[in-house]
């Protein structure tokens, strides 16, 4: 359920009141009154404050890298673009497939998956006013993963493409890799288990499974098991990123990596699946937020109920994109996207762009 912001904004100021004055102690502390927080900000702030958000109880101090950075805002003489010292990470509603949006930390981005050939992603980008994906990974190809990468190479400038070495012959993705090979500037990799990939300094990203050699025949029959599976960890918080990674892969990470494998957000292997997400991985994992990606009535039955059921014993809160749309995590909170929000803040984002 949405709250009205009028309604909530009135709610924080009383009950905040002494969160407010936290709130303009550290940021004082913090930037040593560099600086100062514009009102609308500040109403931002309090807003973020009266989440009753896990991280906040279970982290302990507040991480300094992003404290109440409202998503969206500058510092003086910065162009409002990205939340600078934020990390934002979309889950974008595109039907039946994956794609995550990611705002890092000093105003890169990165992009996980295009989701199918449906121009939804396309649309949200466009709404965003993104000209440039910094770090596009795609962790398979399935259509459902790579289906809106043609349109991001054809309208976006791409930095950096992370593959995995699998040819799913007969599928378009012989033209994703021609569009990544075109585009002009562009680094391809094909990031190997335990390589770490740099997505800035405030950022660790570290690969745990990919297939960084080729495929055999008889391998390649199962696209999924090489779905490049990251970690993202900002500011003490991490984000586990699975592909369609079934459990065979979760098999050997649990083996492999065991407790590294910890993390505090799950995108849910596999559209959730009951093939994927087994409880051995969520013993290690021990998620605190589940994010499903999926299409509603999709013929796959996905996500499975055993699935839902294991993921609820882990202790994870659980989001769809089905039931809720495209989902946010915001310096760790989760969040519906409104597009209200989405539209203010493109004029601003529209102006900074212009000046790259
Ligand atoms: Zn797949
Ligand atoms: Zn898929």
């Amino acid at each position: 359920m949405r709250k009205s912001p009028a309604v909530r904004s009135e709610n924080v100021v009383t009950r905040q009141h002494s969160a407010f004055k936290r709130l303009i102690g550290w940021t004082a502390l913090l930037l040593g009154g560099w600086l100062i927080m514009a009102p609308s900000a500040v109403a931002q702030s309090l807003e973020s404050l009266k989440d009753d958000s896990p991280w906040l109880s279970a982290e302990g101090p507040f991480p300094s890298s992003f404290d109440f950075r409202p998503s969206g805002s500058a510092l003086p003489g910065e162009p409002a673009k990205f939340s600078t010292g934020s990390l934002t990470v979309y889950f974008v509603d595109v039907g039946q497939g994956d794609a995550q949006y990611i705002e890092l930390p000093g105003g890169r981005n990165a992009l996980i998956d295009g989701g199918p050939p449906n121009g939804k992603l396309a649309e949200f980008l466009a709404r965003r006013g993104v000209t440039k994906i910094d770090h596009l990974v795609m962790t398979h190809p399935h259509l459902d993963h790579f289906g809106g990468l043609p349109s991001v190479f054809d309208s976006l400038q791409v930095g950096n493409f992370y593959d995995t070495m699998m040819d799913n012959a007969g599928t378009a993705d012989d033209l994703v890799r021609a569009k990544a090979a075109a585009e002009p500037g562009i680094a391809i990799s094909y990031p190997r288990p335990g390589d770490s990939l740099d997505w800035g300094q405030d950022v660790k990203v570290k690969v745990f499974s990919s297939c960084p050699d080729k495929q055999s025949a008889e391998r390649a029959r199962d696209v999924n098991a090489c779905s490049i599976v990251l970690k993202l960890t900002h500011a003490n918080a991490s984000i586990l990123f699975t592909g369609d990674a079934g459990e065979s892969v979760e098999g050997r990470l649990v083996a492999e990596y065991g407790d590294e494998l910890s993390a505090d957000v799950l995108k849910v292997g596999h559209h959730g699946s009951a093939t994927s997400s087994t409880s051995a991985l969520l013993e290690k994992v021990r998620p605190r937020l589940a994010y499903i990606e999926v299409g509603a009535g999709n013929s796959y039955g996905h996500p499975r109920q055993t699935t839902l059921d294991r993921l609820l014993a882990a202790g994870a809160e659980i989001h769809r994109t089905d039931l809720e749309g495209t989902f946010t995590l915001t310096d760790h909170r989760p969040a519906p996207y409104t597009e209200t929000g989405a539209s203010a803040e493109k004029v601003a984002v529209g102006a900074g762009e212009t000046a790259r």
